[in-house]
């Protein structure tokens, strides 16, 4: 049995919205764009969503609109994709990186304090695999300094503190419809806001700088090429669709996962910090307890692989990426970090798994553990 870590769901109705545009011959820029900001602005609560051809795209957009500029400083996470350092980098700003919580996986209110500077320009917060981050102590803290908030939240499209949406929480939110997301456009992303100027500047900057009609061909800034096709916009306006019965499924699988592995004393499992916290299960990780090392978390990897079960080392700390050697940026102590990003698995997910293949997920997991007991932290936990 050969398990995938994530795997798209893709309907017959999917494939026929997708197929219709191709007969239409309008491929882009035609009226399924619109349609499908409109219908994402409405699922999410903000009066506007503007798509575009990735979530990174989204993050270099909102970026540039808000003015983050050379050698300003942009408080975010190094547990998380690389993707959001990278374009902080790639717009020249210096990354500030802080701590993480370990039960949540995302930035520590308590820290960002240290990491401010007189150069602060914006904090990214990060809704890492779909568990809210404290938004109202980061955002609170933004506010109080003067800073921007832009919400990555392309891993909980649907996750809600307080009934409000991640990703509206801040001054731009941020979503990526990737393949392995919640919900996909094969590639995608998308910004909300609740501001019609920024959404005016969003929608410039992804076509090339240019003003709205009527002033067809006027340029006034330099701007991108990252529209969204017709054929994603109309394969995510299907999935946005059924985005709710998606999630009450992933719900579903992580309640099976986590039925399984409550007992096990090797793993540490997600819990919500709050109940007015609503989690968007983007994947199921399961953090190896204190006493195990990156070393024997690989060896359970590749044993799981060697039995077709394919899993996530996510994420390799950005701070200790190669590529950081060539860029200045700044950290205070990132151990929780660190001593996460070496346990941490992440299971196979998504919306097709049945209970047949969790069980041989668990099973297996148990046994690859189990080889683990000659070294390291079990061997501790039972000598
Ligand atoms: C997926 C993801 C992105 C954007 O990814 P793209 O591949 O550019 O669409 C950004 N941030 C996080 C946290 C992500 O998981």
């Amino acid at each position: 049995m050969r398990i995938p870590l994530a795997k798209p769901e893709i309907l017959e109705s999917d494939i026929a919205a997708v197929v219709e545009v191709l007969r239409s011959s309008r491929l882009s820029q035609g009226p399924v764009m619109p349609a499908f900001e409109e219908a994402l602005a409405t699922y999410l609560g903000v009066s506007h969503a503007v798509v575009v051809n990735s979530g990174t795209s989204a993050l270099q957009l909102a970026l540039r609109t808000l003015g983050i500029k050379e050698g300003d400083e942009v408080i975010l996470p190094s547990f998380s994709f690389m993707a959001v350092t990278n374009t902080v980098l790639n717009e020249r700003a210096i990354p500030v990186f802080v701590d993480i919580r370990p039960n949540t996986f995302n930035i520590d209110p308590a820290k960002l304090g240290a990491a401010l500077s007189a150069r602060t320009k914006a904090i990214i917060m990060v809704h890492t695999f779909g568990y809210p981050a404290q938004a109202d102590e980061i955002v609170d803290f933004a506010r109080r300094h003067s800073l921007y908030v832009i919400e990555d939240a392309c891993e909980a499209i649907g996750a809600e503190i307080n009934g409000r949406k991640t990703g509206t929480l801040g001054d731009i939110g941020i979503f990526a419809f990737y393949p392995n997301k919640q919900m996909t456009t094969g590639e995608g992303g998308a910004l909300a806001t609740h501001s019609a100027t920024t959404a005016e500047a969003l929608r410039r900057l992804r076509n090339q700088g240019r003003q709205p009609s009527p002033e067809w061909f006027q340029h006034i800034e330099t701007g991108y090429s990252y529209r969204l096709s017709e054929i994603n916009c109309a394969l995510g306006l299907q999935q946005l669709s059924r985005i709710e019965q998606t999630l009450s499924r992933r719900e579903a699988l992580a309640r099976s996962y986590e039925n399984r592995l409550r007992s096990n004393g090797s793993l540490t499992l997600y819990t919500k910090e709050s109940k007015d916290e609503r989690v968007s299960w983007f994947t199921y990780p399961v953090l190896l307890t204190k006493g195990f090392h990156q070393q024997e978390r690989d060896d359970i990897w590749e044993r799981l692989k060697q039995t077709g079960i394919e899993c996530g080392r996510y994420f390799p700390p950005a701070h200790l990426q190669p590529v950081m050697r060539d860029f200045p940026f700044r950290c205070g102590d990132l151990s929780e970090t660190v001593s996460i990003a070496e346990r941490l698995l992440c299971l196979p997910f998504f919306n097709s798994l049945d209970e047949n293949q969790i069980e041989h997920v668990c099973a297996s997991l148990n046994e690859a553990l189990s080889h683990q007991t000659s070294s390291g932290g079990v061997a501790q936990a039972t000598s």
